[in-house]
């Protein structure tokens, strides 16, 4: 545990603990001279309170323990529209919808579009139209391009575990595309608030699944853009079921409470996820 270590645990609250989170939350709980909670509550519609309290209970089961106050948010709307609101000239608003993206993109037949990690790779339809024409209902970009000519850089990167890993401006065009910032009826997206509240928390130390690798490429490029500090990264493993597929939140046999149930102690948990 490196001295000032500050790392956190950030589960949405649209289902049960299950073994995957429990190993990530004991991995950055590890890693951290502080250890911080935050809840990633910002879509309203699948998070569900009885869902945040069974998930503080499991942790703490589980013997982990972090600091008060327990972040949320929800609560944090203002610090997500001013982030939004600073980044006002590399943004604008956009009303296509996925049928729209998919016939810009004449896709030949389905699935077979190109998708990152933000989803379907956007074909730019709406970049050029300004914030001023903003509809309730649009979403809101980045416009990526225009994003790397503001930092004047050709390349954006990150470490993690002590290795630079490095993407290019053509790369991000062509693998991420114009990412949402904001979603409909959000006020805000994944990739905007972790940034801000990972910034806002003081974490040093990013830890969490290897799914969201390619994710910390854009929220390098938001904290470039928004001056924050660039934390360090570490992406661990991810724990899979028996055919090898990642657990996902609908695995209910694999929440941490059914094996509770079963009368599994915290070290058999750890035991099952290798720790
Ligand atoms: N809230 C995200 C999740 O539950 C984790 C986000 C993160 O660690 O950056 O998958």
């Amino acid at each position: 545990m490196a001295g000032g270590t500050v790392t956190r645990f950030a589960p949405s609250p649209t289902g049960l603990l299950h073994l995957g989170h429990a190993f990530s939350a004991i991995v950055a709980a590890r890693a951290g001279a502080r250890f911080l909670l935050r809840i990633e509550d910002i879509d309203r519609d699948r998070c569900r309170p009885e869902y945040e309290a069974a998930i503080l209970q499991d942790l703490s089961w589980l013997g982990l323990e972090w600091e008060s106050p327990v972040l949320r948010q929800s609560d944090r709307m203002p610090a997500y529209m001013d982030a939004l609101t600073r980044l006002a000239d590399l943004t604008y608003p956009c009303r296509c919808r996925r049928g729209d993206i998919r016939a810009a993109m004449s896709a030949p037949q389905e699935g077979a579009l190109p998708a990152g990690p933000d989803g379907l790779i956007y074909p730019g339809t709406c970049r050029g139209r300004d914030m001023r024409e903003a509809a309730p209902d649009d979403v809101i970009r980045l416009d990526v391009a225009r994003a790397f000519d503001a930092l004047a850089t050709g390349r954006i990167g990150f470490r993690d575990g002590g290795q630079d890993h490095v993407m290019t401006r053509a790369q991000f065009l062509s693998d991420i595309g114009d990412v949402i910032l904001s979603r409909r009826g959000m006020g805000t997206s994944y990739h905007l608030a972790v940034v801000v509240d990972d910034a806002a928390q003081g974490v040093t130390l990013v830890t969490r699944g290897r799914d969201l690798f390619d994710s910390t490429f854009i929220h390098v490029l938001l904290q470039r853009l928004l001056d924050l500090p660039v934390p360090d990264y570490l992406h661990h493993r991810l724990i899979r079921d028996h055919e090898g597929r990642r657990l996902a939140k609908r695995d209910d046999a694999r929440a941490i409470r059914a094996f509770r149930d079963q009368g599994a102690e915290p070290q058999d948990i750890l035991r099952m996820v290798g720790l």
